[in-house]
């Protein structure tokens, strides 16, 4: 008996519409029953008694369809609700106690696509921000977080540093020892460069073989400081088939005024890395003693 009763309960669980109709069959005649019951009771047969009887039947009959429906849906409002928070937030969500039901496919149906959706945008956030070669972050990272590092400058009144770093004659690695030489020698200096990062350091590869770091709550001379260090580090690097030494970097370092926006902090690098490679590469020159004319480029009080 129960196994030629599990096909049509299986049924029955799987299926809202068998559910709805079953639950709205029984409450429509929920007058009905209570009017046999109430005559085979033996009760007065008298209009007002029986009105009053068919009233209270409907009522009832009426409340438990309602009141049935509302329980049955309350998988979908939650779903609703979730998809909601998911729009605010984007806070992928989960799920619990689905049911077997077309609302529980539904429920599962819309997780799952939610979670491979929110999966796809972070892969493609992180292609679209990340430099595949070094890891570090790419110029359009950079420009992202730095705006939040300079109004947060801006308002504690915090210092600023940034650092540029070229490649000395990184053109002629690759002539000599070929591009894949040249790349092994890129992601050996991201790595150099992310060993030497401190906690709210940002670094990037914003070019070629040009890396910018920008060094948050930081004054020049520890700017300076930091940059030597990668100078040094770059300097003993030791990628076969290049010889230690073959490897070198130059350096434009400046401290940046309140609010300066990530294109003046580069231009003004940019300079000092040029006098780096004019007055022989292999070197950290600071661009706020460039320009002896002008208090704007000497670094700031603070
Ligand atoms: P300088 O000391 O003046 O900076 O000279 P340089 O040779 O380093 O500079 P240049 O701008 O002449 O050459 C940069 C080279 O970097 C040229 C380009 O082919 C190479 N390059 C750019 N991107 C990549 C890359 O992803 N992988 C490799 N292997 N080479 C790259
Ligand atoms: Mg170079
Ligand atoms: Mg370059």
């Amino acid at each position: 008996m129960l196994t030629v009763m599990k096909g049509p309960l299986r049924f029955f669980r799987r299926s809202l519409t068998l559910k709805i109709f079953t639950i709205c069959f029984i409450c429509v005649h929920i007058p009905l029953i209570a009017f046999i019951i109430y005559l085979a009771s033996g009760f007065s047969t008298e209009t007002i008694p029986l009105l009053g009887l068919m009233l209270g039947a409907t009522l009832a009959g009426t409340g438990i369809c309602l009141a049935t429906l509302w329980w049955l849906i309350r998988p979908l409002r939650k779903l609703a609700r979730a998809v909601n928070q998911y729009q605010e937030d984007g806070q992928p969500f989960e799920i619990r106690h689905r049911g077997e039901d077309e609302i529980g496919t539904l429920s599962s149906a819309v997780e799952a696509m939610v979670s491979e959706m929110d999966g796809a945008m972070k892969r493609l956030q992180h292609q679209a921000t990340t430099d595949p070669l070094t890891g570090l972050g790419n110029r359009r990272w950079l420009s992202e977080q730095v705006s939040e590092e300079i109004s947060r400058a801006v308002r504690r009144r915090a210092s600023m540093s940034v650092i540029l770093c070229d490649l000395d004659r990184f053109k002629k690695i690759n002539d000599g020892y070929g591009h894949d030489t040249g790349d092994r020698v890129l992601v050996a200096a991201g790595d150099v460069i992310r060993r030497h990062l401190r906690h709210n350091d940002l670094a990037a590869r914003i070019g070629g073989e040009e890396f910018c770091i920008i060094l948050p709550r930081t004054k020049l001379k520890d700017a300076e400081m930091i940059a030597e260090r990668l100078r040094s580090a770059l300097a003993v690097l030791d990628i076969p088939p290049l010889m230690r030494g073959d490897v070198t970097a130059s350096f434009g370092i400046y401290q940046a005024s309140t609010g300066e926006t990530l294109e003046q902090m580069l231009l003004m690098s940019d300079k000092a890395l040029y006098e780096a490679k004019r007055g022989g590469r292999n070197r950290v020159v600071r661009a706020n003693e460039l320009e002896t004319a002008g208090d704007r480029h000497s670094p700031p009080e603070y």
